[in-house]
């Protein structure tokens, strides 16, 4: 069976199942999980798979990882249940295609890994062992994490969002589910959030006998299947132009998305070269100009998702690169851009190609300008869920997908707490 290490873990000393490691999320040094090998994907048989269905290809791949574990049938079960929205290719221009990962229930990218997540959990638990998911976001990842985890059995979702701090669409897309999802509003920032979160963590006792996990982004279950959606686009871009090598380009914030690209090219997809797209938060472009990785706080953006100073996928990224600069270099350039570019870029991808992009997915076309990339762009989130950003940049509304209009009408359902651990526990207590 395939084990796991942590990044900090330099000599390998310590293995972890692929139940602890998705258990625990983090490893215990603080490191995050990496796969013991980088398993190879037959690309014929992606060619394949990938012709009949998403879900098909996903199966294949996710049998290299953990197929020791779970039988073929059962993963492609697994998948179809996961994987049942379209993952199309926009062409732009005769450069550059738009790989639209914004077809999922919450229209982000994030549903990739957080469906996979939520349906692998269900199938590790054992018997009537009921456990709790325990998430706090800013927004995107608690309502990626309540859609994935949403009816699954054995497994409730907690999740905690700060009060005011999050847009009212997301407000509803965690608020309104039911079911096995509370939501907790918390009188606080997401940094109160996370601190709860971690206090909860802390206190051993209460956490082994309430059998809580954690779902953030660095979980190797919803790492691990956004490699997927790489070998999918290479597939339908492949097809459509006959290129084999092309440029990848990811809008980036925490850089779970592009190192997860990063992993498939280990796993033997051919690309030319990784283009990360950042907002003003530039740590890594600047780490990739000058070698030296100068974390700092964030910087509020309109693009927010991607608002992150101290992106905790650079310890996956350096490992994957054998912490070799160099050859990070080789492999990957990156690009930054202020809000008025974001906007401007929005205007002229509208103008020019009459298409609505989100202010992530403007980052990225952005970057793709700059380093005249030929290949595809990752298209991150549904330009809806940022009409506040595009509304008055196109001076026109954007059409709601059904899924976020749903969402929308139904009544919230929520807890409200001040910053306070007892009541958290309170909660997870009480049914
Ligand atoms: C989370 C998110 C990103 C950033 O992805 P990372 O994996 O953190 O780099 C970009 N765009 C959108 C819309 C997101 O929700």
């Amino acid at each position: 069976m395939m084990r796991y290490y942590s990044t900090r873990d330099a000599n390998r000393q310590s293995f972890h199942s692929l139940k602890e490691a998705a258990f625990m999320g983090l490893a215990p040094d603080g490191g995050l999980f990496m796969p013991e090998y980088v398993p190879h994907a037959d690309l014929e048989q992606v060619l394949q798979k990938a012709s009949s269905s998403y879900a098909d290809m996903a199966a294949y791949l996710a049998s290299l990882f953990f197929g020791e574990e779970f039988s073929a049938d059962v993963l492609r079960s697994l998948v179809q249940h996961a994987y049942h929205f379209p993952c199309p290719l926009h062409q732009l221009d005769e450069n550059l295609w738009m790989v639209e990962l914004f077809h999922g229930p919450t229209c982000a990218f994030k549903d990739f890994g957080a469906r996979f997540m939520g349906a692998m959990l269900g199938q590790l638990g054992e018997g009537d062992e009921q456990l709790t998911v325990l998430t706090a976001t800013s927004g995107d990842t608690g309502s990626a994490v309540a859609a994935g985890f949403y009816g699954v059995p054995g497994v409730k979702v907690v999740v905690l969002y700060p009060n005011g701090k999050v847009s009212d669409l997301q407000e509803s897309q965690m608020t309104t589910l039911g079911g096995n999802i509370r939501a907790v509003r918390v009188d606080g920032t997401f940094d109160d959030c996370q601190a709860l979160v971690k206090q909860m963590f802390n206190d051993r006792e209460f956490r082994v006998t309430h059998n809580i996990t954690s779902a953030n982004s660095i979980n190797l279950l919803r790492w691990i299947p956004q490699s997927f959606y790489y070998f999918y686009a290479w597939s339908l871009w492949h097809k459509a132009t006959g290129g084999v090598a092309p440029d990848v380009v990811v809008p980036s914030g925490n850089y779970g998305n592009i190192t997860a690209g990063m992993l498939a090219a280990r796993m033997g997809l051919p690309v030319r070269r990784f283009i990360c797209a950042s907002n003003a938060n530039d740590v890594i472009p600047q780490y990739l100009v000058s070698g030296e990785y100068c974390p700092r706080p964030s910087l509020h953006t309109i693009a927010n998702a991607m608002d992150v100073g101290a992106p905790s996928n650079y310890e996956r990224m350096m490992c994957l690169y054998g912490n070799n600069y160099q050859e990070l270099c080789s492999s990957l350039c990156g690009w930054s851009c202020t809000d008025d570019e974001i906007r401007s870029a929005i205007a002229t991808i509208y103008q020019r190609f009459g298409y609505v992009s989100d202010p992530h997915t403007a980052t990225g076309w952005l970057a793709a300008q700059h380093y005249e990339a030929q290949g595809f762009s990752l298209s991150t989130a549904h330009p809806a869920k940022f009409r506040e950003v595009i509304t008055p940049v196109l001076h026109q509304d954007v059409t709601i997908p059904l899924t976020l209009q749903q969402a929308m009408n139904k009544e919230k359902r929520f807890v409200s707490i001040d910053v306070d651990v007892e009541k958290l526990k309170a909660i997870i207590d009480a049914d």
